[in-house]
Parts: C-alpha cells; sequence; structure tokens
C-alpha cells in the first residue's frame, strides 16, 4: 500500500492548503518522513468556517430520520474500509494492528450510536399552571462546532466529537493530529460517500495553536470539544469561557488501580498487563498508580513484572506485536526523565525502564516498585508504558491516594468483597471507575472526568446533549 498524503477537507472538497504549505509525517517505527499533510493557513480557516456555517444552515433543516440512515451509511463504508484504516492507523500512530482494527471497529460502533441517539433527542410537554397556556421545551443543535483531536486514537477521537455533533444537527471543524492524519482521511471519504452534504464536516490539520486562536473566538463557531492536556485544555477552556462557548474539555488523568488483599490476583494482572500497555501507554484512562494490599503486594508485582515482561514490542505491522513505539522523541525523552527522576528518589525498577534500539521510538513496558509520592511520576501524567506499584494497609488510604491528585478520569479496582466495591464506589473521586474488568469506553456508556481531568461527556447519551440547547417555550392562547 503506498501511503496517501492527506489534504484539507473544506466545503465537501479536498484540497491543498492555499498557500501550499504542507507538514511531515513521520513513521514513529523508523523515525522517516513519509508522507505530507497540508498545512491550513489562515485563509483556509476562513473557507472552513463559512463552510460549517453554511453546512449548519444544510444539515439542521434535514430531519433526523434522515440524518441518522447517512451516519449509518458512513459507519457501514466504514466497517468495509478497515483493514485499510486500520494499516493506516498503525503506520502514523504506532499502535499495534489488532488495536488499530478494534479502534476502526469502534467508530462505526459509535456512529451507529450516535445515529441511533440522534432520534431521540426528545423534547418534552410541562403541565401549565393555567389551562389555556401550552408550555414546551424543545432540543435543538447549538450551532457549528469545532474539536480538537490528539493523536493517541486518532480516529476515535475525531468520532467521539463529530458523532454526536452531527447527530445532533450540528455541523463541525475538526482540527485532526498532525501526526496522525491519513486514517481520519478515510473516516471522512466514507462520510463524504454516505451523503453527508458539504460543509457539514470538515477536516483541518495545521499549527494548533494559530487554528484554535482563531476558530475558538470566531462569532460563527458555538461550540467547542477539545481532548488532550490539562494545561491547554485549561487555556482553550478560558478562551470559549471569553467569547461565551458552550465547552466540552477530555483531559488528562492518572488513573489509579487499587487491588484489595481479597482481589483475584491471575484475573487482575491479566487484565492490567493488557490495558496499561495498550498503545504503549498513550491512553488518558491507562491504568498508572497500581496501589496494591500489602498482603497481596509481593504475589501481585511478581505475576504482574512476569506478565509484562512477555510482551512482544515491535512494529505493529509485524504479526504477534504487543506493544509498538511511542508517537514521537518529544514523548520518549518524557517518559525516560520520569524514570529516571523516580530512580534517583528510591524507585526500583522492576522492569524495563530503557528505550529499545537505534531507530524509532520504541521503549520498553517498564514497571516500577516503592514509588513515593516526591517522584513527578507520581504527579504527573506519565502518558506511556510506565506503571508505578506501591503499597497500601488500609481501603481508606488507598481511597485518599487515589484522589490526592487534581486529576479525576479513569479509575479501577479489584475485590471480591461487595462492601469494599462499595466503599470503592463511594470514595473513588473520578468520572469512571471500572471494579473487577476493564469496561471503560463503550459507545453506550458516558465517557468523562471530572475536576482538572475536564467536564462533559462523550459517549452515552449525554453526550448528545453537549451538542443542544433546550429551549422553553410558552403559549397562552388568544
Ligand atoms: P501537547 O500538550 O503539546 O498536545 C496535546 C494535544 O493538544 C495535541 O493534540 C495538540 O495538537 C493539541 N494542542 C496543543 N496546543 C494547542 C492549542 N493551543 N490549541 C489547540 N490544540 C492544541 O502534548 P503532546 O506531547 O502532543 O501530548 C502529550 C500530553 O498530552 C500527554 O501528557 C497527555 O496529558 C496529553 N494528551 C491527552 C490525550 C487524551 O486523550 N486526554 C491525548 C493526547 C495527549
Amino acid at each position: 500500500m503506498t501511503y496517501p498524503n492527506t489534504r484539507l477537507y473544506i466545503g465537501g472538497e479536498w484540497r491543498d492548503a492555499s498557500d501550499g504549505r504542507t507538514l511531515d509525517v513521520v513513521n514513529p517505527v523508523s523515525g522517516e518522513v513519509i508522507g505530507q499533510v497540508a498545512h491550513a493557513s489562515k485563509i483556509d480557516l476562513e473557507h472552513a468556517v463559512d463552510a460549517v456555517a453554511e453546512g449548519f444552515r444544510k444539515w439542521s433543516a434535514v430531519s433526523a430520520f434522515e440524518r441518522y440512515k447517512i451516519i449509518r451509511k458512513a459507519a457501514s463504508l466504514l466497517r468495509d474500509r478497515l483493514e485499510e484504516a486500520a494499516r493506516l492507523l498503525t503506520t502514523d500512530e504506532g499502535k499495534p494492528l489488532a488495536e488499530s482494527r478494534l479502534e476502526v471497529n469502534s467508530c462505526a460502533d459509535l456512529l451507529d450510536w450516535f445515529a441511533e441517539e440522534g432520534r431521540r433527542t426528545y423534547g418534552r410537554i410541562i403541565p401549565a399552571r393555567s389551562l389555556s397556556v401550552q408550555q414546551y421545551a424543545v432540543k435543538e443543535p447549538v450551532g457549528p462546532a469545532v474539536g480538537f483531536t490528539p493523536w493517541n486514537f486518532p480516529m476515535s477521537q475525531i468520532v467521539r466529537k463529530l458523532g454526536p455533533a452531527i447527530s445532533a444537527g450540528c455541523s463541525i471543524v475538526i482540527k485532526g493530529p498532525e501526526e496522525a492524519p491519513a486514517a481520519p482521511a478515510v473516516l471522512f471519504e466514507c462520510l463524504h460517500e454516505a451523503g453527508v452534504p458539504a460543509g457539514v464536516v470538515n477536516l483541518v490539520f495545521g499549527t494548533p495553536s494559530q487554528i484554535s486562536e482563531f476558530l475558538v473566538p470566531h462569532p460563527a463557531i458555538r461550540k467547542v470539544s477539545f481532548t488532550g492536556s490539562v494545561q491547554v485544555g485549561k487555556h482553550l477552556a478560558s478562551l470559549a469561557g471569553l467569547h461565551m462557548k458552550r465547552v466540552t474539555m477530555e483531559l488528562g488523568g492518572h488513573a489509579p488501580v487499587i487491588v484489595a488483599d481479597d482481589a483475584n490476583i491471575d484475573a487482575a494482572t491479566t487484565a492490567l498487563v493488557a490495558s496499561k500497555f495498550r498503545n504503549a501507554g498513550q491512553v488518558c484512562i491507562s491504568p498508572t498508580r497500581f496501589l496494591i494490599q500489602s498482603k497481596v503486594h509481593d504475589e501481585f508485582l511478581d505475576v504482574f513484572v512476569k506478565k509484562t515482561k512477555a510482551l512482544k514490542v515491535g512494529d505493529g505491522l509485524a504479526e504477534g506485536t504487543q506493544v509498538g513505539p511511542l508517537i514521537n522523541e518529544r514523548r520518549r525523552t518524557a517518559v525516560e526523565s520520569l524514570i529516571e527522576d523516580a530512580v534517583n528518589k528510591g524507585a526500583k525498577i522492576e522492569t524495563g525502564g530503557h528505550r529499545i534500539g537505534n531507530s524509532g521510538y520504541f521503549f520498553e513496558p517498564t514497571i516500577l516498585s516503592g514509588v513515593n509520592t516526591e517522584m513527578r511520576a507520581m504527579n504527573e501524567e506519565p502518558f506511556g508504558p510506565v506503571a508505578l506499584v506501591k503499597s497500601f494497609t488500609d481501603l481508606d488510604e488507598a481511597i485518599t491516594e487515589a484522589g490526592r491528585l487534581p486529576f479525576g478520569l479513569g479509575s479501577y479496582a479489584w475485590t471480591s468483597s461487595a462492601s469494599s466495591a462499595r466503599r470503592l464506589a463511594q470514595g473513588v473521586q473520578a468520572g469512571m471507575l471500572s471494579i473487577n474488568h476493564i469496561g471503560l469506553g463503550l459507545p453506550e456508556t458516558p465517557y468523562g472526568g471530572v475536576r482538572d481531568s475536564g467536564y462533559g461527556y462523550e459517549g452515552g447519551s449525554e453526550a448528545l446533549e453537549a451538542y443542544m440547547n433546550t429551549r422553553f417555550i410558552t403559549h397562552d392562547a388568544v
């Protein structure tokens, strides 16, 4: 398969940047440039705003049932192109092919779910205080939206914004990931072929800060959604606040995992190794702080290390690879520096800890034990293949540690006691808690954080609410 360069998709057309500018796309397996992505200029962004405004006029006048049929068709076209899209995802981003196939499939499932939910955006009749008055609430799309999406799930991060937006009747400009643009282009081709009218969905790439500074304050844009780091999220939320825009923020985390004495260690370690090292740990809900009750700490660590050592790291396109490279050198240096800091402050490397090879951005799956809260890794999101293991004695101590950081996105717990599960469900301050399995991120379940991890949801019926206004009408008979 020859690697396709990616252009901008504006107003239903694929086009180069008006000034011809491009950015290099680098394969993380080799570190080599494999192609280009168009870099939007200010003129392109002006075109995108005109297109998305016109798209909204058209799409908001299409019935929910027609929108549903078109979006379902796009999902079906995407399934037809699963293998091609998955290969492009792996080539750009590095994750193993099996994970890319899951991502593309999940995008089709998400589109189906949002399309269905778009048919159920019910308003309501509210009993009035006078018999001559009728009062009702209706749901309406908020208007043209903009979504900023990162590189770690190049396609599904887009679908989590675009899907609910267009199902609710909004139009949207997506600022996609410059690091991994090719699979998103396949998604937009499917939307185009399915019959999404020109201007309803638009895809641009470029310099993120220039794009957000132009689009977020623009009067035509009514809604802003961002997925990325807490720091950038706070900046964009304040910019949107200045211009009174609706906002969804899907930011970073530092997921705690609480494993109690009565947990099934074999089941827990199998699930957690797969989840920790999925996408080389570059996942906002990646399990990170492993808090293990003292009686099972040594046993857990022993089995966890053995299973981690058995992981096969390599080129995501090669058969049997379970962990691919990191996205770029910047990420690898960041991970390395967190490990160095932890080791200098007394952590023990149980396995991994080093970069691999001379080409690409590979890093060993790493487990550190004996960690403490002075270490940077225990406070900053590692966003890489690093697990931090710490023991605790009492469940309340673990719940306190889980809530110590300002983040609150994903969290996990293993226990066979119903009362401990209940204490954890009540005590752990996180947007999502998964007990005795890894169960986060399905289309039909709410997906979102609390505190510094952001606000709003990108899954379940809550996801559509984010793209709708509720209008109230009261009508007295004359
Ligand atoms: P980064 O902070 O430079 O960028 C994160 C994302 O924000 C990227 O997609 C980038 O394009 C975008 N971005 C940056 N500045 C922006 C701006 N001014 N306006 C609009 N968009 C902007 O970090 P990075 O090195 O690419 O990624 C590493 C960090 O980002 C991680 O530590 C992690 O916390 C966070 N991250 C989180 C998620 C997530 O799923 N929540 C995904 C990717 C990255």
